[in-house]
């Protein structure tokens, strides 16, 4: 394999996490690694909320810490809560100087809203739903400009050298549909920041690009998993036949858009005294258990705000006319979606996964904040927390230059592109039986599907990356016989308070839970 050696800084992926940690770094040299064009592909650039961080004068970060901890159902690290929502404000100055156009009061403060299961209005926003495509397009900008920050596009990260115990390189390949031969490219220190793993599922929320490929990588090489077991679903994709299933927002619901099925039910109202407000776990089951009963859920807008949905929603309404449907005559067809992995790569306080030399931020890290629920609007807030720990840790610990060459990649044919068929199988595997609701033997049979899926290409990286990704949710799934935030067993539907506290889970762990089911 061709090796090429830097004297800068690899960053795998290139969403918020990656960005923001690039631009810490500077004038450190980096190399960042990124599949699509800068600013495709990433689900940064797809989140519609904001950033939650406690701005307003009555708000706190004790409050939003506080908020953190009872979302997660009772496996949150309260020292990481603490910190993070400590740091939150001044991430929200820094990126207003980076040039965030962030939604301002008359008095120049920020507009806030308020999210599900936040006590306080407290999700900092841009043009209604703009928030991740104008921070991205703002960090950028700055990163295009930034003279040490070298960009590859068109290239993927596939493996990890490990020597000695220690990450000394990471595989690269073309990310054309046709792969190529690998280059191994060795740095002086490597950052993961490639994102979540929700579309390993089939009806998920997420770019085609964000299907745990970096996590199983890291898994890999042997880094600890944390919390794999607990993927976030959002409770309203539009279930219009598209993917990634576009998101009906929340925020719809809290302008007063109701649930019914199709015998026009509100079924929400037995569910939970908040009905369509409820948390969106609950608000996820119960929408999976009426697709189940095929009674068809569906989000109707039309009481609520009738005519005024194309104006205040247009994203919403653009994917309803791309699958004729009319928001304001008929209800839109929901279903619960993968949305968000608060499993990871397990990292300390500063980012540092359990390899020497490997940092982690970003969806693809597990910090500890999350617990069994992500708090909505903290995932954002998560990757520029600990993109500026990983990178200050990077910067204190490698041997850095202050300059390097650039690093030029020339790739030759070759490799294993994945299967399609492969993946389409995984996914569906994924959703039927490691899903909103599972029980052990579904579980099994999940794990035993995915150990038939990869013999099935064993040389192919791209696969081995996403079936030990899908290895370690269904064997942790397996593992933790219990209900827990996003984590539902209809076999253990209680909650064990024995088991509150977070699951950490190697390849090999996992793989050998996995062999004992054959
Ligand atoms: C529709 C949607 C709406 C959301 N809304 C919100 C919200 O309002 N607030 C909030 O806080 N969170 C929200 N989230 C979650 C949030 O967007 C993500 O958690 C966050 O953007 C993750 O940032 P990241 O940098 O870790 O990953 P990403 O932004 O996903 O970037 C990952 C990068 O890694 C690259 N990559 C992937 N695989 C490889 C590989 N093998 N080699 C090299 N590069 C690779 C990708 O191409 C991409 O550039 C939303 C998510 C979605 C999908």
């Amino acid at each position: 394999m061709e090796e090429v050696q830097t004297d800068r800084i690899v960053i795998v992926g290139a969403g918020l996490g990656a960005l923001y940690a690039a631009l810490t770094l500077a004038p450190l040299p980096v190399v960042m690694i990124s599949p699509d064009p800068l600013g495709q592909g990433a689900s940064s650039a797809w989140a519609q909320g904001g950033v939650a961080a406690a701005m307003d004068a009555g708000d706190s970060p004790e409050a939003h810490a506080r908020d953190t901890l009872r979302a997660g159902a009772g496996t949150v690290d309260p020292k990481v809560a603490d910190l993070v929502t400590r740091e939150a404000r001044e991430h929200i100055l820094d990126l207003t100087t980076l040039g965030a156009p962030f939604d301002r009061t008359a008095e120049g403060g920020y507009v806030l809203s308020r999210e599900a299961a936040h006590s306080f209005a407290r999700v900092v926003r841009v043009k209604g739903d703009q928030a991740g495509a104008e921070i991205m397009r703002a960090l950028i900008e700055r990163v295009r400009r930034c003279a040490s920050i070298q960009v590859i596009e068109g290239v993927m990260a596939e493996g990890l050298e490990v020597t000695e115990g220690q990450v000394t390189g990471v595989r690269l390949v073309s990310a054309a549909p046709e792969g190529s031969a690998p280059i191994l490219l060795r740095g002086v220190a490597h950052l993961m920041a490639g994102g979540g793993s929700s579309g390993l599922y089939a009806i998920t929320t997420n770019p085609p690009r964000i299907r745990g490929q970096v996590l199983g990588m890291a898994a890999r090489a042997g880094a600890v998993i944390a919390d794999a077991e607990f993927v976030q679903f959002h409770p309203t994709a539009m279930d219009v036949g598209e993917d990634p299933a576009p998101l009906a927002t929340e925020a719809l619901r809290g302008e007063g858009a109701v649930l019914i099925n199709a015998e026009g039910a509100r079924f929400m109202l037995d569910v939970h005294p908040d009905a369509e407000l409820a948390p969106r776990d609950v608000v996820a089951r119960a929408i999976f258990a009426q697709g189940q009963a095929g009674k068809r859920p569906m989000l109707d807008t039309r009481a609520a705000l009738g005519a005024r949905v194309t104006e205040v929603f247009p994203a919403v309404s653009a994917a309803c006319a791309r699958n004729g449907i009319d928001p304001v005559a008929e209800p839109i067809p929901v279903a619960a979606a993968a949305h968000y992995h608060m499993g990871g790569i397990a990292t300390d306080l500063d980012g540092r996964s359990t390899l020497p030399g490997l940092w982690a931020c970003g969806e693809c890290a597990s910090t500890g904040l999350h617990g069994a629920n992500r708090l909505a609007s903290n995932g954002l807030l998560e990757a520029l927390v600990y993109a500026r720990r990983a990178a200050q840790s990077i910067a204190v610990h490698a041997k850095i230059k202050d300059s390097a060459a650039p690093v030029e990649l020339v790739f030759a044919p070759g490799g294993t592109p994945l299967d399609p068929e492969t993946l389409a199988r995984l996914r569906q595997t994924m959703t039927a039986k490691v899903g909103v609701l599972r029980e052990a033997e579904g579980l099994k049979d999940a794990l035993r599907t995915i150990a038939a899926l990869e013999a099935q290409q064993p040389t192919c990286e791209s696969l081995l990356n996403i079936t030990a990704t899908a290895t370690l949710i269904a064997a942790a799934a397996l593992l933790r016989e219990e209900s827990r935030g996003a984590h539902e067993r209809s076999d253990f539907p209680a909650t064990d308070p024995a088991c509150a506290s977070r699951s950490r889970l190697t390849l090999a762990e996992a793989k050998a839970l996995r062999e004992t089911l054959t």
